[in-house]
C-alpha cells in the first residue's frame, strides 16, 4: 500500500471542501506518482466544489500542479523517478475519432482518470481524481499521459499554471481564434484565464488589446502584461469598443467568464465578420439569446474552445520558450501562495474576485 498523504476532499457536490489523510492506491501499469511542489487553484475547482461541474464524488480537487515523479509504475515508458512534470487534466488517448483528426483537445477518453478511484479515505471509501489529477494534495497518482516533463531549470511554482489557465488563455487566442498580428482583440474577464489571453494577444501582436474587467485593481497587472486598455463592462461597452476599433468593433473577443451577459458582451464588441470565443465555462441553467437577424447580418462567428484548443505535449514546451524569452509573465498571475488548508480561503477570494491565481504551495 502507498504511504497516507494530505488532500482536500470534496465529500459530495456542494459540501465543504475539508483536508483529510488519504491513501493512495498503489501505482498501477502506466502510472507514476508524484509529489507535489505548486497547485493553482483555479475556477474550474470552485464549480467541482460546487457541483456546477459534473464529477464522480467523493473526489480530490485540484488540477493545475506541478511536482517531482517519486514513483514509477510498470510500462511507464517516458517518465523516470525525479523528473518534473505539469499536468494535463485532459490527456488524450491518441486513438479515439477526435485525437485522429488533430483535435485532442476534444478526445473522448480525456475523462478516463475521473472515473477510476485511486485513493481511499480512513473508512475505506473510494475516492476519485479531481478532473484526472487531485492536486490539491501532498502527492498524486495520475496516468502517464496526464504528465508533460518539465526541463529541471523551470522552478515548479511557476510552471504548475501551465497546465490549466496559461494553456486555456494562451491556446484560446493562438490556437483556436488564431489571432494575427495588428487584429484587435477584447479580452473580457481578467482572472488568470483572461491575463493568460491577454498575454497570448501580445504574443499574436494584437494591436490594440483591450481588457474588460469590474476591477480596477486588475488594470495596472492587465497594462504590464499587454493590454492598451482596460475598460469596464456596462451597456456602452460596445460602443467604447468600436470608437477605439476603427468605429467597427473588434476583430476577436476572447471570453473567459462563462456568463450569458458575458457571452452576449463578447459577441457584441466585436466587428462585422469578427469572432468572439467564449472559453468561460458557465452553468447548464444559463441561456444566452440571440435575435434571428443578427446572426447571419452580422456575420460574426462565436466559437467555444475547449483547453485552449491545445495539445500540452506540443504547446507547453512553446509556452516555456516564450517564459524563457522574457515573452511569458508567469509570475505575475500569482496573486498570494497559501497552503493546503487556506484553500477556503483561496476560494473566498475567487468569489469576491480579489486577486489573480492563488498559489498552493507545499513543503519539499
Ligand atoms: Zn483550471
Ligand atoms: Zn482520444
Amino acid at each position: 500500500m502507498g504511504e497516507p498523504v494530505r488532500a482536500v476532499v470534496v465529500p459530495a457536490p456542494g459540501e465543504p471542501p475539508r483536508v483529510e489523510e488519504i491513501t493512495l492506491a498503489p501505482v498501477g501499469p502506466g502510472q507514476v506518482r508524484v509529489r507535489l511542489a505548486a497547485a493553482g487553484v483555479c475556477h474550474s475547482d470552485l464549480s467541482l466544489a460546487r457541483g456546477t461541474l459534473r464529477h464522480p464524488t467523493p473526489l480530490v480537487l485540484g488540477h493545475e500542479g506541478a511536482g517531482r515523479v517519486v514513483e514509477v509504475g510498470p510500462a511507464v515508458r517516458g517518465l523516470r523517478d525525479g523528473d518534473h512534470v505539469v499536468f494535463n487534466w485532459a490527456p488524450a488517448c491518441g486513438d479515439c475519432w477526435f485525437c485522429g483528426h488533430g483535435e485532442p483537445y476534444l478526445c473522448e477518453n480525456a475523462a478516463q482518470g475521473q472515473r477510476e478511484p485511486y485513493a481511499t479515505l480512513d473508512d475505506g471509501t473510494p475516492l476519485h481524481r479531481g478532473l484526472g489529477v487531485a492536486a490539491f494534495a501532498t502527492e498524486t497518482v495520475v496516468e502517464e499521459r496526464a504528465c508533460v516533463p518539465l526541463p529541471p531549470d523551470i522552478p515548479l511554482s511557476e510552471a504548475a499554471l501551465l497546465g490549466c489557465a496559461v494553456l486555456t488563455g494562451v491556446g484560446a487566442v493562438l490556437n483556436s481564434a488564431r489571432v494575427r498580428a495588428g487584429e484587435s482583440v477584447v479580452v473580457i474577464g481578467l482572472g488568470g484565464v483572461g491575463l493568460c489571453a491577454v498575454q497570448g494577444a501580445r504574443l499574436a501582436g494584437a494591436s490594440p488589446v483591450l481588457a474588460v474587467d469590474p476591477s480596477p485593481a486588475k488594470v495596472e497587472l492587465a497594462g504590464r502584461l499587454g493590454a492598451d486598455e482596460v475598460l469596464t463592462p456596462g451597456p456602452s461597452l460596445a460602443r467604447r469598443v468600436r470608437g477605439l476599433t476603427g468605429g467597427r468593433g473588434a476583430d476577436h473577443a476572447i471570453e473567459c467568464v462563462g456568463r450569458a451577459d458575458t457571452i452576449r458582451a463578447a459577441w457584441s464588441v466585436t466587428r462585422r465578420g469578427g469572432r468572439a470565443t467564449v472559453v468561460g465555462l458557465g452553468p447548464t441553467t444559463a441561456e444566452v439569446t440571440f435575435n434571428a437577424l443578427e446572426i447571419a447580418f452580422l456575420a460574426r462567428t462565436l466559437a467555444g474552445c475547449m483547453y485552449g484548443n491545445t495539445d500540452p505535449a506540443v504547446d507547453v514546451p512553446i509556452l516555456l520558450d516564450h517564459y524563457r524569452a522574457g515573452r511569458l509573465d508567469l509570475g505575475a498571475l500569482v496573486s498570494r501562495t497559501a497552503t493546503l488548508d487556506e484553500v477556503g480561503s483561496a476560494f473566498a477570494d475567487m468569489e469576491s474576485g480579489t486577486g489573480v491565481r492563488t498559489l498552493l504551495t507545499f513543503p519539499d
